[in-house]
């Protein structure tokens, strides 16, 4: 259910709306927007009584949602989230671009610092790097733990980087929600239903990547679920799905992007990294993403791919960030687009 305020609603209204339907025993959700306030209705099994709310004052109508995700739904936020950090002017869903970029492990300190050097200076706007790595065996390198959280801190510091980094179970996002700027959740982990509920009582954005297996509604779901718990700062992304087809590692989907534009007010960023599996395709489906519409890409950079500990062989150079960067711009305002002003003053390889 969703009560849809009138437009002249003052904030009072919102609030005793909020408490009738918390003293019902739901939960109020409500989401302010540019026309007016929704206020989404979760935690009942069955129907709301619409009657009693109808009637207060400030309410313009109560509507049964239909579709499985309400929060999520445009029906409840008709324009486009946009995701902002505390003390930072990088925004994820706006008109601007976002670019994450960072090796697939933080492998050293040394390491984390080369790459980051190179992402910032050509205008990347969050390292990515894993500190707690779900690799498909055992035997491989699993992260560096908390350590590697604290040289991705350090790498904040020192460049002005936001910090985007994996939690693989709740005691890692306890540290992760530490550290980092945003919780990455996982393909493996999309379908994790208590890892994304704890997400969802976390203060911090989540960065929620689709399954490889995932529909394009269980992939909504899971991110209702981070809704539903009251952390509304999600951003989602298209990693790639299981096909046949084995030219590449996964298929890329970028025809979820339009599909949850449709359904959805949620950002959409796209991995062309874990998408192809090849580092030869990731700045062709990257720049791909953008021309789609994504909001922004997540990319792996290595300074030597070769002996990267993880996805070496989908990792870009920092020069071919740098041109996918420049090319990123062009492709961006042709769809009267920008990207997100750089961090750093430090001069870039291409403008
Ligand atoms: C990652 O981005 O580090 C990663 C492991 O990706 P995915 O969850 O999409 O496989
Ligand atoms: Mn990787």
């Amino acid at each position: 259910m969703l009560v849809v305020m009138k437009a002249q609603a003052t904030e009072e209204q919102v609030r005793e709306v909020c408490r009738k339907i918390e003293s019902l025993g739901f939960r109020a959700h409500p989401i302010p927007g540019a026309q007016r306030t929704a206020i989404g209705i979760t935690g009942n099994r069955d129907a709301v009584e619409a009657g009693t709310l109808e009637e207060m004052p400030g309410v313009g109508e109560v509507i049964r949602v239909s579709k499985p995700y309400k929060l999520v739904s445009r029906d409840v936020k008709p324009e486009n989230s946009v995701i902002r950090f505390p003390n930072s002017h990088i925004a994820i869903g706006g008109r601007d671009i976002v670019m994450m970029a960072g090796p697939c492990s933080i492998e050293s300190r040394d390491q984390a610092m080369t790459i980051a050097e190179q992402v910032a200076r050509n205008g990347g706007h969050f390292l990515r790097g894993g500190a707690y790595k779900p690799r498909t065996s055992p035997y491989s390198f699993q992260g560096l733990g908390e350590d590697g959280l604290k040289i991705m801190a350090e790498v904040r510091e020192q460049f002005g980087l936001l910090i985007v980094t994996e939690a693989v179970d709740n005691e890692s996002l306890d540290l992760v929600e530490q550290y980092a700027d945003m919780i990455q959740i996982g393909a493996r982990n999309m379908q994790n239903f208590s890892l994304l509920k704890r997400a969802g009582r976390s203060q911090k954005p989540v960065l929620l990547k689709r399954g490889m297996s995932a529909t394009l509604e269980e992939l909504l779901m899971a991110a209702e679920y981070i809704l539903s718990e009251g952390n509304y700062n999600v951003v989602l992304c298209e990693r790639g799905v299981r096909t046949f087809a084995d030219h590449t590692r996964n298929t890329l989907d970028l025809s979820i992007v339009p599909a949850v534009q449709r359904l959805s007010h949620l950002p959409i960023l796209v991995d062309p990294s874990h998408g192809t599996g090849k580092r030869n395709k990731v700045a062709p489906l990257g720049r791909a993403a953008i021309a789609v519409g994504a909001d922004g890409l997540m990319v792996e950079v290595h300074h030597d791919p070769d002996h990267a500990l993880s996805d070496g062989q989908q990792s870009i150079t920092p020069d071919q960030f740098a041109r996918l960067m420049s090319e990123i711009k062009q492709i961006a305002a042709v769809l009267d687009r920008g990207v997100v002003a750089p961090v750093s003053t430090l001069k870039p390889m291409f403008t």
